[in-house]
């Protein structure tokens, strides 16, 4: 089912939460909504799930204004962060739910119930634990469980609200590859909210990022990390090297060294520019580039990060560099000692007027 928002204003008494956001979304996409917290990403998800009334308007779903359908009545299936299972409910019960709660004329009989449960249960491969009790399941199990629950009634739409949130790392990460795949297999048009940008590069065929209730950039995973519409997209997607100055012909100007960015820039802007820590170069000290000094060097696996810290012009400045672990520069650097940086690539973003240093 595709969805599509129009122009949807939401504010809670003074406090606008969704700014004239317009979306779409076709049929069968796996979309993230990625930002910030408080940005609106729950809002609007509820929202589209019929929970929220916006102030201003609209959802279509499949074409088709949805104001006027009840949420049971929309087809839409949900799983949040801290998934509502009922304890004193089997986890066969707590899937087969959804379908016993359905008017009589729709009820499927028991034994048809049954077979649609444990069809579930192996699709989230938790078949084994049908007789378990939520207390009895770990946090990831419970979310594939609640998962199972959402689909039990053939949702065409399914809405996650940071699905994985309350789950530790390594379980997060597993999940993630899981739910890309359910969705390869099932293909039913899913949103799912996060504020984890490695999470939503990684599971998502498209990336909307939202920032004080707007929308920033909608495109693919690549498309969003690599052509970035804003400084915010930007420094959102990973860490990043921040350095004001001022834009000349393929470098800007910082005090009184040029820092090599490649980019056509109108001269004499107020710029700054984004180099992430693996595009950051140390050069020796005698040649053109920023001044800075080494703080200290660490090695975590095969990546070690140079912290640095600038100096002259740039003092109070903290930078990052990453490079491999086994590169001979290493071995020539030490605590303390000045070096000059050059950027191997670098986005460089308009100082918005007014903004403050
Ligand atoms: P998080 O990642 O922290 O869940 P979010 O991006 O999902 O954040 P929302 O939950 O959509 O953000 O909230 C957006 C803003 O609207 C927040 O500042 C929040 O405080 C405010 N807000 C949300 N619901 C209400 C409400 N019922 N009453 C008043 N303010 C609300």
């Amino acid at each position: 089912m595709s969805i599509q928002v129009e122009n949807i204003r939401k504010a809670f008494g003074d406090f606008v939460a969704l700014d004239d956001v317009s979306l779409n979304f076709p049929s069968g996409e796996l979309v993230a909504l990625l930002g910030p917290s408080g940005c609106g990403k729950t809002t609007l998800l509820r929202i589209i799930a019929g929970l929220e009334q916006a102030d201003r308007g609209r959802v279509l779903l499949d074409g088709e204004d949805a104001s006027a359908t009840h949420v049971r009545e929309r087809q839409v299936g949900f799983v949040f962060q801290h998934y509502a299972l009922f304890r004193h409910m089997s986890v066969f019960d707590n899937v087969a739910f959804g379908l016993r709660m359905k008017p009589r004329r729709e009820r499927p009989s028991e034994a048809e119930i049954a077979r649609r449960v444990h069809e579930l249960l192996d699709l989230v491969q938790l078949n084994w634990l049908a007789d378990r009790f939520p207390a009895q399941l770990s946090g990831g199990q419970r979310q594939r469980i609640a998962l199972a629950r959402a689909l039990a009634v053939q949702p065409r739409v399914l809405l996650l609200d940071e699905p994985f949130g309350a789950l530790d790392a390594k379980v997060r990460k597993e999940l993630r590859r899981w739910l890309r795949k359910l969705h390869d297999e099932l293909h039913i048009t899913s949103l799912f909210v996060t504020h984890d940008q490695e999470e939503a590069l990684e599971v998502a065929d498209r990336v909307v990022l939202m920032n004080h209730g707007q929308v920033e950039q909608i495109g693919s995973p690549a498309e969003v990390y690599s052509q970035p519409a804003s400084a915010f997209v930007y420094g959102f997607l990973g860490s990043a090297n921040r350095i004001r100055g001022v834009s000349g012909p393929g470098a800007i100007a910082v005090g009184g060294q040029l820092l090599n960015t490649e980019h056509q820039q109108p001269h004499g802007q107020a710029v700054e520019a984004f180099i992430r820590p693996h595009e950051l170069a140390i050069v020796p000290d005698h040649g053109p580039g920023l001044p800075a000094r080494v703080q200290r060097v660490l090695t975590l696996g095969g990546l070690a990060r140079v912290e640095l810290e600038g100096r002259d012009e740039l003092a109070g400045q903290t930078f990052d560099a990453e490079l491999p672990a086994d590169a001979p520069l290493l071995q020539t650097l030490a605590a303390g000692q000045p070096v000059r940086l050059q950027a191997r690539a670098a986005r460089v973003f308009a100082v918005a007027q007014g903004a403050e240093a």
